[in-house]
């Protein structure tokens, strides 16, 4: 075996034993060399690993998606039916004329359209690539362009309200597919339904080279104009693996996860992992909702659940005891992601769930989990966790022309990461420069900078583009913000570095207050105060803002950038990931 060429992929294998899903993966870049051609019936496909597996199994009828509409009716999907609806979905594109790596988009809410085309785009070689509803034309103009959309699957309204008007600036999108429309509009504009009522049920997928891309997917733009990260099927073979060993999927689960396909967490973990792993997805039609999704966890009996720190804080926020309303005794994990998780987040869910939130690091690019507090170890709160099998992290300093490991514990630097674990993007499209410029020597870097203990756990420190720069001192906002919510009367923080001609730039918080406090002076300095008393001087924030909302991106992440640009009177940049409230 070619071992050398498959590091990371090494230790993912011995961990998987049993699933033959790598070995698969491992035959195919031997043969790959050997033959030089795509011999029949091999290869690695995302979806066959998904749904053909389970759907030719004893779990033919275990359901794969139950999705809960807006007025919390349900539907199944069975590991059988989805089967036979992506295979319409894929017969539909190969009729259509859509080729190997061509890119279908989808702009809808959480339906079953979304899932089946994802599925169905995959099963036929060409590479999905999902995009928000709640993006504005021009956003998705930007996207559907950049990414070259040959096909997109939508609705009525979202065509009409935000597609429309683009077509003539968007030369290569062939045809649009409309969801809830029973008759074709014209010859580019189809009905999806009437499409799948044509199509066979029947698709054989072609051999699909590990290599091939999947998915194509557009980061969150918190630190600037969102970038296109593409990623291969090979990637698979990380969804199953964090699956198994951070999600700790088992056999009957019922799991959740609150991201929208929109963001790759949607994707990774909203569609394909649960998938592979043959447990039950719920997917939720509606946005957050306190009341609503507590009474998802009881109805549906959720097992896993993985949402992000934005709605944890939320819910932190209501101050109610759930377990005293809603029966929750199916709940056996919860993994959040997106951005830290703060100790006291962490150890709410001790006290309000009886099990500690886990926090888990990724990002974008990476394209699942690298580093995480998962089942089998202690959790450190506040902490990221450790990374995981088959992946390599370091912290480390970096020059424009030397990068060097770290490795005295508790020493703060970037974080970077060993290149090629099977779900590493594979390029940011038309952005070929951006892409070398992430990797140094057999290192990724990850534009996050970090600290790692002793015990080998990771701490985040925060964005490199985010740090602030004090009387020589480095500030990561994450310590700040993590201080300032343990003050009685803060919801949530965030702080920037602002320019001071003294000492370089001057920390600013901007805090929501929980309900029941008003930002007067008195609230302001014993902020102030305790900030002070527990950070330090240096440390602690020399100005204080009160705010209703902190601008966060519609993945959940707080905007620093933003903040920083309206309390300086710059330009905005790039805002169309901002979720407007
Ligand atoms: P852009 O790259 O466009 O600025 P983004 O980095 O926010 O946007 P994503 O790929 O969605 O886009 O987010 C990944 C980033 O989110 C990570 O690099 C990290 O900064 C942050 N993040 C994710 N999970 C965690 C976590 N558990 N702890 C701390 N930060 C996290
Ligand atoms: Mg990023």
């Amino acid at each position: 075996m070619a071992a050398e060429l498959l590091t990371g992929q090494g230790v993912i294998a011995n961990n998987l034993q049993n699933y033959d899903l790598c070995y698969r993966s491992f035959n195919w870049q031997q043969e790959r060399g050997e033959l030089n051609g795509l011999p029949e019936n091999k290869g690695l496909n995302i979806a066959y690993e998904a749904i053909e597996r389970h759907a030719n199994s004893e779990l033919a009828n275990t359901i794969a998606l139950r999705w809960i509409r807006k007025d919390h009716t349900t539907q199944d999907f069975s590991y059988s039916s989805l089967q036979h609806l992506t295979s319409r979905f894929a017969n539909v594109l190969v009729n259509l004329g859509i080729k190997r790596g061509e890119k279908v988009f989808t702009l809808s809410g959480r339906i079953p359209e979304l899932y089946i085309a994802a599925l169905g785009t995959l099963k036929a070689t060409a590479v999905y690539c999902p995009l928000f509803p709640v993006f504005g034309p021009e956003p998705v103009f930007q996207r559907l362009s950049r990414g070259e959309a040959k096909v997109l699957v939508t609705t009525r309204a979202l065509f009409e309200k935000k597609v429309k008007q683009l077509l003539n600036r968007l030369p290569s999108l062939q045809y649009i597919l409309i969801t809830d429309e029973e008759a074709h509009i014209d010859k580019n504009v189809l009905s999806f339904p009437r499409l799948m009522e044509e199509a066979g049920d029947e698709f054989s997928i072609p051999p699909t080279d590990p290599e091939d891309a999947a998915l194509l997917h557009f980061t969150s733009g918190t630190t600037g104009m969102p970038k296109g990260a593409l990623h291969v099927h090979n990637a698979v073979l990380m969804h199953y693996m964090t699956g198994k060993n951070v999600l700790d999927f088992h056999k009957g689960d019922v799991f959740w996860c609150t991201a929208d396909p929109g963001w790759v967490t949607g994707t990774s973990y909203g569609i394909i992992a649960p998938l592979v792993c043959g447990v039950t997805n719920v997917v939720d039609e509606e946005e957050f909702d306190a009341v609503r999704w507590y009474s998802i966890l009881e109805k549906q009996q959720v097992n896993v659940w993985y949402t992000a720190p934005t709605a944890i804080r939320r819910l932190m926020r209501m101050n109610i005891k759930p377990r005293d309303i809603y029966n929750l005794q199916s709940l056996r994990l919860i993994c959040s992601v997106g951005e830290p998780l703060h100790a006291e987040a962490v150890m709410w869910g001790e006290k309000t769930f009886g099990m500690p939130i886990l926090d888990n690091w990724w990002q974008t690019e990476t394209g699942g989990i690298m580093i995480a507090n998962y089942p089998s170890m202690k959790v450190k709160p506040g902490s990221m966790g450790k990374p995981l099998p088959g992946t390599e992290a370091a912290i480390a300093e970096i020059t424009d022309t030397t990068i060097n490991i770290i490795t005295e514990p508790g020493k703060q630097g970037h974080l970077v990461l060993k290149k090629d674990w099977p779900s590493m993007f594979r390029a940011y499209i038309h952005d070929e420069d951006r892409y070398k410029k992430c990797f140094r020597n057999e290192w990724y870097f990850t534009g996050d900078l970090a600290r790692k203990d002793a015990d080998g756990y990771y701490w985040f420190v925060g964005r490199a583009d985010d740090i602030i720069k004090t009387s020589g001192h480095m500030v990561g906002p994450f310590e700040v913000e993590s201080t300032l919510m343990e003050h009685v009367a803060v919801a949530e923080a965030a702080v920037i570095g602002k320019p001071d001609p003294v000492i370089g730039e001057i920390v600013k918080a901007f805090i929501v207050l929980k309900h029941g406090f008003t930002g007067n002076e008195k609230v302001q300095l014993d902020i102030l105060a305790f900030a002070r008393q527990k950070l330090g001087a240096a440390v602690a924030p020399k100005e204080i803002s009160f705010i209703e909302e902190l601008p966060k991106t519609r993945s959940g992440k707080i905007l620093r950038r933003l903040l920083k640009a309206r309390e300086l009177g710059l330009p905005e940049g790039d805002i169309s990931t901002l979720e407007k409230s």
